[in-house]
């Protein structure tokens, strides 16, 4: 059994403290922040053994060396991206463990071409960094629709019960869009009216789930690549 903390940084990300009782490391996944990491570490009694980066963008990475420095973890990261102070090159087929968890590595290129996402099978979970939010996806900075199309397919054959830890807390401005283009899709209504009593009392809308996502989601209600990539750009100027 792993314990999941979210450390909440910057206007609305979510660095992800995952701790393993057993063995006694910690692992954190996207850094960007050192700061409140290290504060969250002190507090629980937690030694950090391992970094996991998704992806390069600062605000997931710019904590890695003053962690590394403070701490020794180790760096694992996407191996076709720059990532500050990588030990360890990730690519489609690796894996990370902590402990006796074992996280497999899938390449899902969108977001930044070398994006990667950590799934564990036996713990049903996956942190997909920017690729997937709760009801939407990552802005298409490096790649193509069809690349993001397929990556976000591949997120939806894990396992329905499989929680899904995005970095961002995006779903009230996702939800809104989701209702505009799923009208008359009820379960993406009352989804939306959810998260906003969820966001007005203050709480988390994330982690979400596979099967969530395969209901509500419109990037992957989309049918087809032409419609996956017009709901982007459409989401990318979208004012809720
Ligand atoms: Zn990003």
């Amino acid at each position: 059994m792993l314990d999941i903390v979210p450390v909440p940084a910057f206007s609305d990300n979510y660095l992800w403290l995952v701790h393993d009782k057993a063995s006694g490391e910690t692992a954190v996944v996207d850094p960007g922040d050192p700061a409140p990491i290290l504060a969250e570490l002190d507090q629980r009694g937690w030694r950090l053994t391992q970094i996991w980066n998704t992806h390069w963008h600062p605000d997931h990475t710019g904590g890695n060396l003053a962690l590394k420095q403070a701490t020794g973890a180790t760096v694992s990261g996407p191996a076709n991206e720059t990532i500050p102070g990588r030990d360890v090159e990730l690519r489609e087929g690796d894996s990370v463990t902590l402990g006796s968890h074992l996280g497999r590595v899938i390449e899902v290129p969108g977001h930044t071409l070398g994006h990667i996402a950590l799934f564990f099978d036996e713990d049903r979970m996956a942190f997909v960094g920017d690729t997937l939010f709760a009801m939407g996806c990552g802005r298409l900075f490096e790649g193509t629709p069809d690349q993001m199309h397929l990556s976000l397919a591949r997120l939806m054959e894990l396992p329905d019960d499989t929680k899904l830890y995005c970095a961002h807390e995006y779903t009230l401005s996702n939800a809104r869009y989701a209702v505009h283009a799923e009208p008359g899709n009820g379960t993406v209504a009352a989804r939306l009216a959810e998260v906003e009593a969820m966001r007005e009392r203050g709480e988390m809308t994330v982690p979400t789930n596979v099967g969530l996502e395969r209901a509500t989601n419109p990037f992957i209600l989309a049918g087809n690549v032409a419609e996956f990539a017009r709901r982007r750009a459409e989401k990318d100027s979208f004012r809720s």
